[in-house]
């Protein structure tokens, strides 16, 4: 599948320091990358195309941009692999009651996030891959799995669909470390399906759905069906990056049950980890409850452009809050960050301003603190208000902040 256009680039001279995150799974900061000149490699949970890019989204492929963007900076390539679900329940389901055909829904979805992460100067994946196109893929990690005596088909004469033991699996727990009862009510609560008779255990998840009259579905020796999500991830992860990979990201609602029954699934294929960190960003809420389709309360990044707000306030808006944080999105959000863009602009238009090399290195150590960006921020604030009150005459300094803060925040001034 395609992805977006590349935004351009700004070249800094490479600082070779590490990033360290906050993985999940160890809980505590760890530092994430390869430690050769090897490239980095990065799998992001993409979207299911159902409705357009809300600012959850957004912040989420945003967090994952300055992961992307740091570790460029410190010389390293980045392999970086994102997914589209675009075939999966809710789809299906959205297609069924707005009478779309789902093919349509979907590619009509996945061609508005690519403008909105396009306006956002977000990175794009090296490899962007449907889910549908990636059926063989599954297909051959399911039969991959058999051996293991963990897949199974369901006690269901009429759909006998496959599952994956996930509570059978070596190190189950390893990124949420939810004890079982908490286990079995968000699994519920996010699509799983805990009360299906004739399941080994609760826990278990679906590796591949036989068909049902009215839905898609294709050939295969486990008989014409179609993926389940987690193991969508995992076949698409593994042959794209390779056994542990450096960085898994998504959302922290993905944390259970998709980050950890992927990471199970990949674990049994593999015997190795899935991923050496799981980072999770932070929930967006708007009036009072996470930003969440089903509660209809999202804000678009498609409509705040259309509104004509200028994609960079927007991306100030993300950055403003550190990656991990669960915020609540309001007007005001949006009035600081276009408030501070044109103090920005207001001095990066001048010829010279004052020196910048503490700035620029602060700004760097920011990132590779667990994405600080807040604190990165911050940093080129006191510059800007500094070289606005003070003047200055370092006529490399401007052009030296404009660098960093587009090359490593991604904002172009
Ligand atoms: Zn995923």
């Amino acid at each position: 599948m395609q992805a977006w256009s590349r935004p351009e680039i700004a070249a800094l001279t490479p600082d070779p320091r590490r990033p360290r995150v906050f993985d999940t799974g160890r809980g505590e900061l760890t530092t994430v990358g390869p430690s050769d000149d090897s490239a980095a490699r990065l799998y992001v949970c993409g979207i299911t195309p159902y409705d357009a890019t809300h600012l959850g989204h957004a912040n989420t492929y945003v967090a994952f941009d300055l992961l992307n963007r740091v570790w460029r900076d410190a010389g390293l390539e980045v392999a970086y692999t994102q997914n589209v679900t675009d075939v999966d329940d809710p789809l299906l389901e959205r297609a069924e009651a707005t009478g779309v055909d789902w093919r349509e829904l979907a590619a009509e979805q996945t061609q508005l996030f690519r403008t909105d992460m396009e306006a956002l100067r977000v990175i794009p994946p090296g490899d962007y891959v449907g889910a549908v196109e990636s059926i063989p893929l599954v297909i051959e990690l399911i039969e991959r799995l058999m051996p293991t005596g963990l897949v199974y088909q369901v006690d269901d004469p009429e759909h006998p669909d496959w599952y994956f033991s996930c509570s059978e699996s070596a190190d189950f727990g390893e990124v949420s470390h939810l004890d079982r009862a908490a286990a079995l009510a968000i699994f519920g609560e996010r699509g799983g399906d805990p009360e299906r008779p004739g399941k080994r255990d609760a826990l278990d998840c679906l590796v591949w759905r036989l068909a049902r009259e009215g839905e898609p579905s294709w050939p295969s020796p486990l008989g014409q069906g179609r993926p389940g999500w987690h193991i969508e991830c995992t076949a698409i992860a593994l042959a794209h990056l390779g056994e542990a990979f450096d960085v898994q990201g998504g959302g922290s609602d993905l944390v259970f049950p998709h980050h950890e029954m992927s990471a199970a699934e990949a674990r049994a294929a593999t015997g190795r980890p899935f991923a050496r960190a799981y980072v999770h960003a932070g929930m967006v809420g708007y009036q009072g409850e996470k930003m969440s389709k089903s509660k209809g309360n999202l804000v678009l990044v498609s409509r705040l452009r259309a509104e004509g707000v200028e994609p960079m306030a927007i991306r100030l808006v993300l950055l403003a809050h550190h990656y991990r944080s669960d915020w609540e999105y309001t007007d005001a959000d949006l009035a600081r960050a276009t408030e501070r863009l044109a103090a920005w602009r207001a001095v990066t238009n001048d010829p010279a301003a004052l020196p910048a090399d503490d700035t620029v290195r602060a700004i760097r150590d920011a990132l590779r603190n667990d994405l600080d960006a807040p604190a990165a921020l911050a940093t080129v604030d006191v510059w800007v208000a500094a070289s606005a009150a003070i003047g200055g005459d370092d006529t490399d300094a401007v052009g030296a902040v404009v660098t960093a803060v587009d090359a490593l925040l991604g904002v172009k001034l």
